[in-house]
């Protein structure tokens, strides 16, 4: 890292701007060896205009090249693990378990994405074939696909410093879909970030894939992803992080003379509904699998379970001792970075100020930098009079929503905003609960769990990360195949000869995909 001074990549050139900044150590506060890019608006230009030109050349390769290109990435990954993890754990603090299965994650939806290039039916070929004798007018041949959107900006996310970040879904996935990638690095783990970079761009070497492929900027002193999201060649926008900046962002894309999807995935506190009979029946395994997951990464996943409802009662009263206990032995963990470890003080703190919030349980923290597990409870009459309750807290923190009935359980739900996850726990005495709760949920959040817990996402073809605003702001998930939605658009073709028709279209479908051809999906 002392080689690299106030760098950035852009078409895998290093570009060393004026000034730069330090990554910052998150266990000490300290500045690390290494500076890195602020970034101008003409290097966004630079940037953009680069990915424009290689869009040319990247939209029109084909669908093995592409997959080619994804597997090196994953590893030319693989080949720098130990100094990635190793520098991102002094960046974000942490744990080097986490790390290194992060970017096992990382790899795997990489190589997912070219499994899925490779097999080709993701396009969603549909094909409706012409009837020249219809009456009262002859009827078209119609053929749709898929084609990849232009130039993207992807927002490296704080919390998932390799999955969701420089290489991360959504890089993956636009890389997949054909679209050249900026990245905006987040600047609580720059030095992971540019390793990660120089990863993409060896492969982009490797595979001869044109430069503008893939470039990353930063800056420290100004807000550089507003000047990116703004750029006339930019076509869409994946973003993870918190709902002001991404609210933000939202607005930029909209104002623009041409607006631009902007895939933001914004803010969750993930509900867990705790029914009568699976309360009484699994008290302990509910209470050890809410701490577990409460703390996991320190409370700073976008799956973290905020909210817990339940029935007032004796029931609730043995789980909250029993958490309680258990909360006071949790180990004390480094935040991300000293800024979201202030934040999650200032949000927890107003969260419990609020008339009828009492902290009930808290963990142990050692340092500024550390995170104190909280948990507190409010009754569902006094949270349905406070919506800022409903808000996610970053962190370790979780707000118990006591109910006098179901009824009351209900108007909570009413009343909830969009979420990524909702939780059910319930025996099957708990049915017709259940499949209440089932159909109101449905609407709330983009995945509900039953009898387990949110945190940990599957990458896997029928996983939905997203939800309602403000969980998401667009339906297509961040994480699993169907991620690649984000970055492509249909296109129809009508009358068009077969030999002039892209081969997932063509009469004698040379790539063997999966297509709907009159209605009647065939191979
Ligand atoms: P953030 O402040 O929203 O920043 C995310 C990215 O957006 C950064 O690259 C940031 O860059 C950029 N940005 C923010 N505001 C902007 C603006 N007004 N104009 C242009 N760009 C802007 O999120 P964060 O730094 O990751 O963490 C802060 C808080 O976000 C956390 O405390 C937490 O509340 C929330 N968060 C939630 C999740 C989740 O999964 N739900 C994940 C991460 C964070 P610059 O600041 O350099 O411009």
């Amino acid at each position: 890292m002392t080689t690299f001074t106030n760098i950035s990549y852009i078409a895998t050139k290093a570009v060393a701007t004026d000034t730069g900044f330090h990554g910052i150590e998150a266990a000490s506060g300290n500045a690390l060896e290494g500076t890195f890019a602020n970034n101008t608006i003409e290097d966004v230009d630079l940037a953009v205009k680069a990915a424009k030109e290689a869009f040319a050349t990247y939209s029109n390769t084909s669908a093995k090249e592409r997959a080619n290109f994804l597997n090196t990435i994953a590893t030319e990954i693989e080949a720098r693990r130990d100094a990635i993890v190793a520098r991102a754990m002094l960046e974000t603090g942490l744990p080097e378990a986490r790390l290194i299965g992060e970017t096992g994650r990382t790899t795997g939806q990489i190589r997912m994405f070219a499994n899925m290039l490779e097999e080709g039916s993701w396009v969603r070929a549909v094909i409706d074939t012409a009837d020249p004798q219809r009456q009262p007018l002859p009827k078209p041949d119609i053929r749709l696909t898929t084609v990849p959107t232009g130039p993207v900006a992807v927002f490296g996310a704080s919390n998932f410093p390799l999955a969701f970040s420089t290489a991360g879904g959504d890089t993956a996935s636009a890389l997949a879909a054909g679209c050249p990638v900026i990245v905006k690095g987040h600047g609580s783990h720059p030095g992971t970030a540019i390793l990660v970079a120089e990863a993409i761009n060896a492969a982009i070497k490797i595979c001869a894939m044109p430069l503008g492929t893939f470039s990353i900027i930063s800056s420290s002193i100004s807000h550089i992803g507003a000047d990116l999201v703004k750029h006339p060649l930019i076509k869409a926008v994946g973003f993870t992080g918190s709902v002001g900046g991404g609210r933000a962002l939202f607005d930029l894309c909209k104002a623009r003379l041409e607006p631009i999807p902007f895939y933001g995935e914004l803010g969750s506190t993930n509900p867990v509904f705790l029914l009568p009979d699976a309360l009484n029946n699994r008290l302990d395994s509910i209470a050890s699998g809410f701490v577990g997951s409460l703390n996991m990464g320190c409370g700073q996943f976008c799956t973290n379970p905020g909210l817990l409802v339940a029935l007032k009662g004796a029931d609730l009263d043995s789980l909250l001792a029993k958490v309680t206990q258990q909360l006071s032995t949790v180990d004390p963990q480094t935040m991300l970075s000293p800024s979201i470890a202030n934040a999650y003080r200032a949000n927890a703190e107003s969260r419990t100020s609020i008339d009828g919030v009492d902290v009930i349980a808290r963990g142990a923290a050692a340092s500024d930098l550390q995170a104190e597990s909280m948990i507190a409870k409010v009754s569902a009459q006094a949270w349905l009079q406070h919506n800022e309750l409903e808000h996610e807290v970053f962190g370790p923190f979780s707000l118990v929503i006591e109910c006098d009935d179901f009824s009351q359980m209900q108007a909570v739900i009413e009343r909830m905003h969009g979420h990524l996850t909702a939780t059910i726990h319930a025996e099957s005495s708990d049915d017709e609960s259940t499949a209440t709760l089932l159909s109101m949920l449905r609407d709330k959040v983009g995945r509900i769990l039953m009898n387990s817990w949110p945190t940990g996402v599957e990458v896997c073809q029928a996983m939905q990360h997203g939800g309602p605003y403000p969980a998401a702001t667009f339906s297509p998930t961040s994480v699993g195949g169907r991620a690649i939605d984000r970055w492509v658009r249909p296109v129809a073709y009508q009358d068009v000869a077969d030999n002039l028709l892209p081969d997932e279209l063509k009469k004698d479908n040379p790539l063997r995909i999966l297509r709907l051809i009159d209605g009647k999906y065939v191979r």
